[in-house]
């Protein structure tokens, strides 16, 4: 199974996509994760990418198509993959194209203001990148990671103002690639919430069920 996971930053695609991958063994290429440890490092390209990133906006199509045929290449993608972050544009879409098939799209369709109050209480682990929410998926223990014991912090981008940009962004480049993937007659499954807090395991089933149906599991 290729898939594509889409929705707004905070709709919960890197919770789904850790959980999907844990059930089905597939392999997640999540361009957020990747262009955050790139910072990390002291190279040209590092700065580059950093000043995007904290900026909210998108990180230059040739660099991402680089990062993601780079990742393409050193996964194991046996049960296949999903690609959470790319593509944002139609350019990217259209060069993803040359170079490998998608056979579904997952769709997570919820409002603005559940994303602004998620996204001001998220955090991520510094160590494995897995993802909390103080307020509606905390962790056992506070500031610090269940899976690994590493320290969670806050992204410096989610904060209100940079979260307003990132969301117009979406919205204005992101948006529209969900009609041309429709027009490519790539399946969807959508999954719509108008809750703050929805248990994590209900979309996942959700996306599963929908999975099997189109017999791609
Ligand atoms: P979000 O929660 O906004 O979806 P991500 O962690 O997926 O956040 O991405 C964080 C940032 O990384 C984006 O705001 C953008 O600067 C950069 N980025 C991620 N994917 C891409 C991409 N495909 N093209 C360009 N920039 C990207
Ligand atoms: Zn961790």
């Amino acid at each position: 199974m290729n898939a594509l996971i889409f929705g707004a930053p905070g709709s919960g695609k890197g919770t789904y996509s850790a959980r999907l991958q844990d059930k089905l063994g597939v392999e997640v290429i999540a361009m957020g994760d990747i262009f955050r440890s790139i910072i990390k490092e002291d190279t040209p390209l590092s700065k580059t990418v950093k000043s995007y990133v904290q900026a909210g906006l998108l990180v230059p199509d040739e660099i991402a198509l680089e990062v993601v045929k780079d990742s393409m290449l050193k996964v194991h993608k046996i049960n296949g993959f999903i690609l959470d972050g790319y593509p944002r544009t139609l350019a990217q879409a259209n060069a993803l194209e040359k170079i490998t098939h998608i056979d579904v799209v997952l769709q997570l369709c919820v409002p603005d203001w559940v994303i602004i109050e998620r996204l001001s209480s998220r955090r991520v682990c510094k160590n494995c990148a897995s993802v909390y929410n103080l307020r509606f998926l905390k962790p056992k223990s506070d500031n610090v990671c269940d899976k690994c014991g590493g320290p969670l912090f806050q992204r410096t981008d989610d904060n209100e103002e940079v979260i307003k940009i990132r969301l117009e962004l979406y919205e204005r480049e992101t948006c529209p690639l969900v009609r041309y993937y429709d027009g490519k007659k790539v399946p969807f499954i959508s999954y719509t919430s108008e809750k703050l807090a929805v248990p994590p395991d209900e979309v996942v089933d959700y996306f599963l069920v929908e999975l099997k149906k189109l017999r791609l599991i």
